[in-house]
């Protein structure tokens, strides 16, 4: 089946529609795992300085890339502005140049604010917190000014594409409204039970590209939940039946269908395993196609769930 396997964004790249996620995985795994991702084909990877793995990925990929098994021009690769230090414009650029000097690389295909909002920090650069543990939050940050700063990372080469993550439309039609570079992309928890459908349809008719974060439910995030005190019940999107049921049909896993039913829509998918089998198994999407009552079916699962809940920052 020939099937596009690139989303062109709206400022000439390209981005591979699956790419890897190495959220939540130890230094000593992700070295494996992004190892063993890059050998199973995956080009496009996500990280961000939050996932304190930069330094363990830039090892990996410098050794691929000066054996000459891999050219830097076939990667993509996406890291983001933490939200301590967003608010602050002077540390943009020394923020990318942190991730990129732990990357060992020279620029980013994509540089993404990693959320509106950014937290307080105490004098010894902790988060400030509530009494209960809770994360104290600037809701303050300037999205226009920093912006402006996101557009000179790539008038300097460090970025080739910017974008934003877990942005409101309001809060990206602010910033289009006063930039001079259009977003390229937003990421955002996308999957069967948390579909979003108006933010969708603005981003289409923004020509801005979507990346679905935590496409198979994150299950890593209950460890981060228990961590944080937070007591939630997790849906297992792996475990419901029309989903098993099209995954017989194909003679395909959940995991599968779950991802397929995304990259059908043009969304682009960065599933996070450790597990080379099902590493594969993430990419292997491209020779089925659901039907449209499938991808109806699908869509009626809509049920508003946010998986990765930052309830952890209060307001
Ligand atoms: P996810 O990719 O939806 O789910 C990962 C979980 O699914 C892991 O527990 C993994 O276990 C399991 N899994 C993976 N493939 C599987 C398969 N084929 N069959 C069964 N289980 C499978 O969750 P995520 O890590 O939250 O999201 C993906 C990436 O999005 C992250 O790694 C990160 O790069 C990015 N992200 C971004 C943000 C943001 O704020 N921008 C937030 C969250 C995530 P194994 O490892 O054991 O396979």
């Amino acid at each position: 089946m020939s099937e596009q396997k690139y989303l062109h964004l709206n400022d000439g790249s390209r981005m591979p529609i699956v790419g890897y996620g190495t959220w939540m995985a130890s230094e000593e795994e992700i070295t494996f795992a992004v190892n063993e991702a890059l050998k199973v084909g995956y080009r496009h990877i996500d990280t961000a300085p939050v996932y304190l793995n930069e330094k363990a990925i830039g090892n990996v990929l410098s050794k691929w890339i000066s054996s000459g098994k891999v050219k830097r021009s076939d990667l993509f690769i996406t890291t983001k502005l933490p939200p301590p230090g967003a608010d602050r414009l002077d540390l943009v650029e020394l923020t990318l140049r942190n991730s990129l000097a732990d990357l060992q690389l020279d620029y980013v295909d994509l540089y993404l604010i990693h959320t509106p909002f950014t937290v307080v920090l105490q004098e010894n650069g902790e988060f400030k917190r509530y009494e209960d543990g809770t994360i104290e939050v600037d809701p303050s940050t300037d999205h226009v000014a920093v912006w402006k700063e996101m557009e000179g990372l790539v008038a300097k080469g460090l970025a080739k594409s910017i974008g934003i993550s877990n942005f409101k439309e309001q809060q990206i039609e602010r910033i289009r409204q006063n930039c001079t570079i259009q977003p390229a992309v937003l990421q955002i928890e996308y999957h069967i039970y948390l579909q979003q459908p108006h933010l969708i349809e603005y981003c289409k008719s923004a020509n801005i590209a979507v990346t679905a974060y935590s496409p198979l439910g994150s299950k890593g995030v209950s460890g981060l939940n228990k961590m944080a005190g937070v007591e939630r019940e997790l849906p297992d999107l792996l475990d419901v039946p029309v989903v098993k049921e099209i995954a017989q049909k194909y003679n395909k896993s959940e995991a599968q269908v779950l991802l397929r039913w995304i990259v059908q829509k043009g969304i682009a998918v960065i599933p996070k395993s450790t597990n080379a089998k099902r590493m594969r198994e993430n990419k292997d999407i491209f020779d089925f196609k659901l039907d449209v009552d499938e991808v109806e079916q699908l869509n009626s699962l809509d049920a508003n769930v946010r998986v990765v809940n930052f309830s952890f920052f209060r307001g």
